[in-house]
């Protein structure tokens, strides 16, 4: 065996060996960054190591305690997602392919897939057929590229050609967002020399008011305009109502954005695409291959009605590139240099078909209900969100009984939870994301919580 080939091994074992300890250990980390950084070693060596396989074996062996099992199917804090097989082993071939998949002549391969998973997840989610899709690293970025072709086209039409002139003397860009939007959209914003978005006000589960986005929209006049809407609230899982935001929006000539992190993928099931309902009718939208869909990180989703919207805003042209007149993966994201995203997201859908997708999007919903359930039968628990889609939010009587809570349920190891606040209360907030989640692990899980409750 030769030496790579003895490290890819020695990769492989390690890996296999992580991911079968994922049902049975404690969710949360064993080790804290001072344990990791000892056990590593501090110092540069001096000479190179024996082997590669011997570099990977420290690696891991030095890690390992200091893994949190984000992968396993009992981790519900922030939004996460997992590794479908298929496409985690796809994400191994695309290190070791090692393409860069700027340029649709120079890598076909990647091309091919680019084109080819663009067109069924336009199909699945239910997006306009032709829309330009952008393979990005995460949401946040996929929202600055679709931010992006949304400020650069409101101010084509009133004659402002900022890849040219900038922003600096050009008319004001109005940016209305819903006050629950999610702050990667602030972050996109800012990004863009946009600064902050005007919030519209929301109902108590964080769905933007029509009526008050038209109003808003009017009291602005006409000029420049950006509406910003949700698909999935980080605590709720709620929806904002589209065809009528989309309404006031078209009557002020505005772009219309979605960010639809995790919550686009309702569109993908038929029992629960009546809440991304209309929101087809929008300019762009944005979402996360590695939450809903179980990709391995990092892979986020930038789709644009108008392609050459989209190319206007990031293509370019570079003497020594070879272009393609069709367009080339690199006029539909940020990155110039970038690893081939398309292949995992590929054999996610490869694997799931359809019918997967839809069941994948089905069962998270079904645990977010079975933990509202479980836990509004749990003495001085309630549920405060209408659990529509994935997420839950809960507290335990007052603040103080839902940090205890929490404290114990994270020290106690079975899962891993997060808090937050939601509407001025501390709430347990569970995010069902991960494919691997079984019905055991929801029922272990809320063994849990009603231990740590007791
Ligand atoms: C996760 C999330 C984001 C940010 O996505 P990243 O992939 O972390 O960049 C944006 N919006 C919503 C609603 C999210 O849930």
């Amino acid at each position: 065996m030769d030496v790579r080939e003895a490290a890819l091994q020695r990769a492989h074992d390690h890996a296999v060996r992580w991911l079968g300890s994922l049902s049975d250990r404690r969710v949360p980390a064993g080790a804290t960054v001072d344990d990791v950084v000892r056990a590593l070693g501090a110092e540069l060596p001096d000479a190179p190591a024996d082997t590669p396989a011997d570099v990977v074996e420290l690696l891991a062996t030095a890690c390992e305690p200091g893994l949190t099992a984000f992968p396993g199917g009992r981790f519900y804090g922030f939004v996460v997602g997992g590794g479908e097989p298929a496409a985690l082993a796809a994400d191994w071939l695309v290190s070791a392919w090692d393409q860069n998949c700027v340029m649709r002549a120079v890598s076909p391969a990647h091309t091919a897939v680019e084109d080819l998973a663009g067109a069924w997840l336009l199909d699945l989610l239910g997006l306009p057929r032709g829309s330009a899709v952008g393979f990005t690293t995460g949401a946040t970025m996929a929202n600055f590229t679709c931010l992006a072709a949304g400020r650069d086209a409101v101010l084509r039409r009133v004659g402002w050609n900022v890849a040219r002139d900038g922003l600096t003397g050009g008319p004001r860009v109005r940016v209305l967002a819903g006050e629950s939007r999610h702050m990667a959209v602030d972050l996109a914003l800012r990004y863009l020399g946009l600064g902050e978005p005007e919030l519209v006000p929301a109902d108590d589960q964080g769905r933007i008011k029509s009526e008050e986005l038209r109003e808003s929209l009017a009291a602005g006049g006409p000029g420049p305009t950006i509406v910003v809407l949700q698909a999935g609230d980080v605590h709720s899982g709620a929806f904002d109502p589209f065809a009528e935001a989309i309404d006031a929006a078209r009557a002020a000539e505005a772009w219309v954005h979605v960010d639809g992190a995790f919550g686009l993928w309702a569109a993908a099931s038929p029992r629960y695409a009546r809440l991304t309902a209309g929101c087809e009718q929008a300019d762009s939208w944005a979402t996360d291959a590695h939450k809903t869909l179980n990709v391995p990180y990092d892979c986020g989703l930038a789709f644009v009605r108008d392609p050459g919207a989209l190319r206007a805003a990031m293509g370019l042209h570079g003497d020594y590139l070879i272009q393609d007149e069709r367009g080339d993966p690199f006029d539909k994201v940020p990155e110039l240099s970038r690893r081939g995203r398309a292949f995992t997201v590929w054999a996610a859908l490869r694997s799931l078909g359809r019918s997967g997708v839809t069941d994948l999007v089905e069962r998270l919903c079904r645990h977010a209900s079975s933990f509202a359930a479980g836990i509004a039968g749990l003495d001085g628990a309630t549920v405060l969100n209408d659990v529509v889609f994935t997420q839950v939010c809960a507290h335990f009587g007052d603040d103080e009984r839902t940090e205890r809570v929490l404290g114990r349920l994270l020290d106690d190891g079975t899962a891993w939870i997060s808090g937050s606040t939601w509407r001025g209360r501390r709430v347990m907030r569970i995010a069902v994301s991960n494919w691997s989640t079984t019905d055991d692990d929801v029922s272990r899980t809320l063994d849990a919580i009603r231990r740590a409750a007791a």
